[in-house]
């Protein structure tokens, strides 16, 4: 696709926040392009469940700031608020659908966070896509990129946005883009849209502000490189050490790490020493994975990892460990684990000792792991985590054992936005001419609602789209208003 010399809005990264903005943007009257490093658009759209969410009432605003432990602006929760509802309808005027998640759904996943203020107000959609056999992650991407493609909207694909370029007033004016080997730069009147994902798939950059070391679950060209552009522009970063995953198995011959739901209660935790280090269950489901950084100071150390997940055959055949919508990495994981117990991922002993064998842990310690869970279990009491005690069932062998990571799927720091998307230097000044949209400098704080990153995408994809074309041509807006 040739780029344009010049448009008034450029949107960098072809994800669901960067295909919300280039439609809004468009259908505002401004010509748009969109600059996307991967050789295929979608991003963590397509690994995702597909899920949204919407929160009203007295308390909505409190429900964000609870999650995000007060560490996001309530005038851009409010501004994410008033969008929310807007989400399905703009996905209908697509020509998309959306069906309500029953409260419950999912074996009572939801709601994510029943106890937080104003939770009996979170409502929860998943999208349906066009063909029923497909994913509704990738059924989503799809509705977007027709959108994008039915508008002309070019997008160049293998062109990694390289540097912003600035005039004299540090007005953001163009982009230098990687395009078919060469850089080159594309001028723009309006603003850019920095809608290019976090940082998740660098280990540097994981290690540098993430609280434990990870994998990455989801887009491998999420490296971080909004970063390297938000401190071209000298703007504030926010939400650094926050993020959202799972547990994952990690497979070499598969970019993206598998993530690992159980869906029945006899299974434990045990960390690459053989030991359990937390309450397994007591988890929201994006959030399982903090159970790793949860070092108790009675411990002898912190949690090593990988650790492994045991479980037994009621677990085994409870339902797929991987999730409850699979993943686009082109695997289809069996209903009961038995392929992956074939194929080795999982393996299967009748004991302590032969699972000891297949997991290369101590089996002195994993010997004593077993019986000291086996007598929580007895005596209804977990007195080392205190599990509830509804959840504490036996492991009756043979037991099974999959290996595990801590899987980031979000990394939520980037560049701190005000509720008009506006990309903010430090001490609250906008920068003029760049916008910022979805999980490039994600809204989430600390903890993520269920359907929080698809609808931070869409909601402020949306409100950047709208604000570039008006900064591109003022006049656009109030005559459309007039209309
Ligand atoms: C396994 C999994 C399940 C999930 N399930 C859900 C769910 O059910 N509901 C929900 O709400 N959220 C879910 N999420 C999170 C959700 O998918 C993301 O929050 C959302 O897709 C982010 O969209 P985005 O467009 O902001 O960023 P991304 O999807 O990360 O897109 C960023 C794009 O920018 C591109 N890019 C990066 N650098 C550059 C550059 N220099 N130049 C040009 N392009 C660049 C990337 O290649 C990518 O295409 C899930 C995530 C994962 C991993």
């Amino acid at each position: 696709m040739s780029l344009p010399e010049e448009v008034d809005v450029l949107v960098v990264g072809f994800g669901a926040a960067g295909a919300a903005a280039a439609i809004t943007a468009h259908d505002a009257g401004a010509t748009v392009a969109v600059l996307e490093k991967a050789s295929l658009g979608g991003g963590n759209c397509l690994h995702s469940g597909g899920f949204l969410f919407e929160v009203d009432g007295p308390g909505a605003i409190d429900h964000l700031d609870a999650l995000c432990f007060g560490k996001t602006d309530r005038s851009v929760l409010s501004a994410y608020a008033d969008g929310l509802p807007e989400v399905s309808p703009f996905l209908n005027s697509l020509g998309g659908a959306t069906a309500a998640v029953e409260i419950g759904a999912f074996g009572g996943m939801l709601p994510s966070w029943p106890n937080f203020p104003g939770a009996g107000h979170a409502r929860y959609r998943q999208f349906t896509p066009a063909d029923k056999r497909e994913r509704p992650g990738i059924g989503l991407w799809r509705l977007l990129q027709h959108a994008v493609c039915d508008r002309d909207i070019p997008v160049a694909f293998d062109a990694p946005a390289l540097e912003l370029k600035f005039d004299q007033q540090r007005r953001v004016v163009g982009v230098v883009v990687e395009c078919g080997g060469a850089a080159r730069e594309v001028g723009v009147r309006g603003g850019v849209v920095l809608a290019s994902g976090g940082f998740e798939a660098d280990q540097e950059l994981c290690d540098t502000y993430l609280p434990l070391s990870v994998v990455s679950v989801g887009h491998q060209a999420n490296t971080g490189d909004t970063l390297a552009l938000t401190a071209q522009a000298g703007a504030a970063l926010w939400h650094m050490s926050a993020f959202f995953g799972w547990l994952s198995f990690v497979h070499p011959e598969y970019p993206a790490a598998f993530t690992l739901d159980v869906h029945a209660p006899s299974f434990i935790y045990l960390d690459g020493d053989g030991r359990r280090f937390a309450d397994e269950t007591g988890w929201e489901v994006h959030d399982k994975v903090r159970s790793v950084t949860a070092y108790m100071p009675r411990r002898e150390n912190r949690p090593q990892m990988p650790g492994w997940i045991v479980f037994d055959e009621a677990a085994r055949k409870a339902g797929p460990l991987h999730g409850i919508v699979g993943s686009p990495n082109g695997y289809e994981w069996s209903a009961d684990n038995s392929a992956e117990v074939q194929a080795g991922w999982i393996h299967r002993a009748e004991n302590s000792a032969e699972l000891a064998a297949a997991t290369g842990l101590a089996p002195a310690i994993l010997r004593r792991t077993l019986a000291d869970y086996a007598a929580s279990v007895s005596e209804r009491r977990d007195e080392l985590f205190g599990r509830a005690p509804a959840t504490l069932a036996p492991l009756v062998a043979p037991l099974y054992a999959i290996q595990m990571w801590p899987g980031v799927a979000t990394a939520s720091g980037g560049p701190r936005r005000d509720a008009l998307a506006r990309v903010l230097r430090p001490g609250g000044e906008p920068v003029p001419g760049l916008f910022a949209a979805g999980a490039a400098g994600s809204i989430w704080g600390h903890l993520t609602e269920h359907g929080g990153g698809l609808t931070d995408a869409i909601v402020f994809g949306r409100i950047a789209g709208e604000q570039a074309a008006h900064a591109a041509r003022p006049a656009l807006s109030t005559q459309q208003e007039a209309v």
